[in-house]
């Protein structure tokens, strides 16, 4: 079977021979025909070698945590899931731990040890590769009509799980499902873009603050939905801000600490900014603590990160993308910038990025 990944002691990235084809070991398994992979900042990262790790006893690690398959064998307890329908899996998968009371329920992405893994990232192969076999329990079924897009799904649940958990935050005030609110994306990447999706469908007025001028392709995407994109090199933070009114919620989608803790200064009464971006180390850079830390007293405020998705985030993500489909069919396409074969991998992974979401397809 044909693989892309990293070789970390030889630091290369490649597509390779991957040993053998996979088969059920255990009466819940079920083996998947991948169908195509979206590449993301991760999957860069690993190619940087700044983490990723191969399985023990392996020297590479298959790249891969985006996938889209198709079930072609099932074994003889597996309920839920039959031959030829679609999957999305899930990434994390539990600690060995029977003192984690997170991963015990299910809840590895609230893991409290840290040992758990991570497919195509930790320990634990990924998908950019030809099959797969799985646990039924880590498999969420897609309707056969979302195949053109369910690539999307896991990218989507970084926002589902933020979202429930700002709703499990602000159940502390009269909020509602945020419905009327106003909310502020930080980045038009997938992330970002999707995140603005599902903030509109919740009835969020949705901003989103990113760099570049206009026009360009992301704004004109993000203003066909009904969010309104606005650049930081135009528009100043504080002309922004006279146009959002109070900033009920900040979902950022970036990466990056500075812009994030600028934006953070402009965060509203009872509001709740949540991290999803993971910056890379940098220098430290100065931050206005003895204000924002008055702020966030005085504002009842709320900064929460957020890490992985349950399984009510990947079924919250395929029910949102029927939504968004039936909504905006051409925009969610426009996501997905392009599609490429395994022989792409170098230029997808270690070239320029470019886009928004670019997808390896596998076994079309
Ligand atoms: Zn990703
Ligand atoms: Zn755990």
């Amino acid at each position: 079977m044909r693989a892309v990944g990293v070789i970390p002691k030889k630091r290369e990235v490649a597509l390779f021979d991957h040993h053998v084809m996979p088969t059920l070991s255990e009466p819940g398994h079920a083996k998947i025909r991948v169908i195509e992979v979206g590449i993301c900042g991760t999957d860069r990262e690993i190619c940087s070698f700044a983490y990723g790790t191969p399985p023990d006893g392996s020297d590479y690690l298959v790249l891969g945590h985006e996938a889209l398959g198709e079930v072609v064998e099932v074994g003889a307890g597996v309920t839920r899931l039959k031959v030829g329908d679609l999957v999305v899996p899930s990434v994390r998968r539990p600690c060995p731990h029977d003192h984690c009371p997170s991963c015990v329920v299910g809840r590895q992405d609230f893991c409290f040890t840290g040992d758990f893994t991570e497919r195509g990232i930790k320990m634990v192969h990924g998908y950019m590769t030809e099959f797969f076999v799985e646990d039924e329990e880590h498999l969420n079924r897609v309707p056969a009509d979302l195949r053109d897009v369910a690539v999307l799904v896991e990218p989507l649940t970084v926002a589902e799980k933020a979202l429930a958990q700002v709703t499990a935050v602000q159940s502390r005030l009269n909020w509602g499902n945020g419905a009327g609110k106003t909310a502020v994306v930080l980045g038009a990447g997938p992330i970002g873009i999707l995140g603005a999706m599902a903030l509109v469908v919740r009835g969020y007025k949705t901003f989103v603050y990113s760099r570049s001028a206009e026009p360009n392709p992301k704004a004109a995407l993000v203003n066909s939905i009904g969010a309104k994109y606005i650049s930081s090199e135009t528009i100043s933070l504080a002309d922004f801000q006279k146009m959002t009114g109070n900033i009920d919620l900040v979902y950022e989608a970036l990466g990056v600490a500075k812009i994030s803790f600028e934006v953070m200064k402009v965060l509203g009464l009872n509001g709740v900014f949540v991290f999803t971006g993971i910056p890379p180390h940098k220098p430290a850079i100065p931050v206005e603590a003895d204000s924002l830390m008055r702020q966030m007293v005085l504002m009842n405020q709320v900064i929460i990160g957020t890490v992985n998705a349950d399984r009510a985030a990947f079924e919250g993500a395929i029910a949102d993308l029927a939504i968004f489909k039936q909504r905006w069919p051409d925009a969610l396409r426009n996501i997905i910038s392009g599609r490429f074969p395994m022989e792409s991998y170098r230029d997808l992974l270690l070239g320029k990025a470019t886009g928004i979401k670019n997808v390896i397809t596998i076994g079309g």
